[in-house]
């Protein structure tokens, strides 16, 4: 096992099997070190949701880039169920239109094409939505990937580079040395390099904590609820119209598996917010449970009598603006690429990129200010 490398990069879910294939593809020597298996945590518990609709304005042309990458990943290594179904988000009251309207404003001056459908020209896309909507934006250059299967490819593009991926490791330490990273102590013993880079989700901060670096990272609770497969009904990632206050107003998100299993992750009335340990992982919320069924069952009432299969929590990494943080932290060499605020599949090739951009001082392809680690502080200062 290679005990030293020119890079690590801990964690192996999309921010680390990312980053690790960026830095591997410009020539280092990569190490990821992973405490369970590849996508394991969050990553493969994910929706896995590609698009740029209803998502941060100041972020359009990074999530712009994002999608595009995911589909150039997906023209080199079609091997992660890439397909660009499209994205409906569903209005259920009149008083949203502005909401929508506002958002489709925002989106066609980036140069995208989302529209305004009224529920006839909705069915035309998704037939089986016949519940009583007032009416849906399409976003028709959404995607969805499967999610495990994305990590994977990721971690092949790396190990064809020259990256090692290791799991069941468990970092426990940053080792600093003359004021600048030197490598990491872990489970399975000291591993040495001059660039680390944390990409541990909702564990980044605990690390980081070991070399005095301070993350404002919360964990935040995700449900999300799988039926048994079924026949295909739904053809597009189907959501609420993004209410004011996000995620802390409700949020919905249903899509069906290329298996057949119908996906949700559906909260109306709030309830998602809550934080905990990303250790402690309860059950889904009866009150979850109940709204997701409802939700769908409006939306869908064909799929009434489909029995529910399992359920899971994940605790996303979030920061006080949702958005990353993703660059240098700390001691020289150090860099960290987490806080992904629900949305980090998505802009998982962005960080990674930004990553590599400033490992190797060249310039990213968009603005990577947004998500200075040292901001929050800096703001603070001010
Ligand atoms: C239900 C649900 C639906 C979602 N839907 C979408 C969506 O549609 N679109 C979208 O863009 N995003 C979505 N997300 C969010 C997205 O999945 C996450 O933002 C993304 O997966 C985070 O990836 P990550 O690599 O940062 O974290 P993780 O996948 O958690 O990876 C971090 C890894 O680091 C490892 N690790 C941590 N600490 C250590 C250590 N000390 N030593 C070794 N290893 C360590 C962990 O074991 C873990 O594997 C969804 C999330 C959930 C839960």
């Amino acid at each position: 096992m290679v005990k030293r490398a020119d890079a690590i990069v801990v964690g192996a879910g999309v921010v680390g099997a990312a980053t690790a294939a960026a830095l591997a593809e410009s020539g280092r020597r990569v190490l990821v070190l992973e405490q369970g298996v590849p996508g394991g945590a969050v990553s493969g518990a994910s929706l896995a949701c590609i698009g740029t609709h209803m998502m941060d304005e100041e972020e359009l042309p990074l999530l712009t880039w994002c999608c595009e990458a995911w589909a150039e990943l997906d023209r080199r290594a079609p091997r992660f169920e890439y397909n660009r179904c499209g994205q409906l988000r569903f209005l259920r009251h009149e008083n949203e239109r502005r909401s929508a309207e506002t958002w489709i404003g925002i989106e066609r001056a980036a140069g995208l094409r989302p529209e305004l459908l009224d529920p006839a020209e909705v069915q035309a896309i998704e037939p089986g939505l016949t519940g009583p909507i007032v009416a849906a934006t399409w976003s028709p250059d959404s995607a969805v990937v499967n999610p495990f299967l994305a990590v994977r490819t990721l971690l092949d593009v790396a190990r064809s580079g020259s990256a090692d991926v290791v799991s069941g490791a468990t970092v426990t330490a940053l080792v600093t040395r003359g004021g600048r990273i030197a490598g990491v102590e872990t489970s399975l013993g000291r591993f040495e390099a001059s660039i680390v880079v944390i990409a541990g989700g909702p564990w980044t901060q605990r690390l980081a904590a070991t070399a005095d670096v301070e993350l404002p990272i919360v964990p935040r609770k995700a449900q999300c609820l799988a039926t048994v497969g079924t026949r295909p009904v739904i053809r597009t990632v189907v959501g609420a119209c993004k209410a004011e206050g996000g995620v802390d107003a409700g949020y919905t998100q249903i899509q069906q598996a290329a298996s057949g299993q119908v996906l949700f992750n559906t909260v109306l009335e709030g309830g998602v917010t809550a934080t905990g340990s990303p250790e402690i992982v309860p059950e889904v919320d009866r009150a979850f449970v109940r709204d997701s069924v409802d939700t769908l069952l409006f939306l869908f009432p064909a799929l009434a009598g489909l029995d529910l299969l399992r359920s899971w929590v994940r605790y996303e990494a979030v920061t006080p603006d949702d958005r990353f943080l993703t660059g240098p932290a700390g001691p020289e060499g150090l860099f960290v690429a987490a806080g992904d605020g629900g949305t980090g599949f998505v802009r998982s090739l962005g960080m990674a990129r930004i990553i590599r951009d400033r490992i190797d001082g060249t310039t990213p392809p968009c603005r990577d200010d947004l998500y200075d680690v040292g901001r929050f502080a800096a703001r603070a200062a001010a």
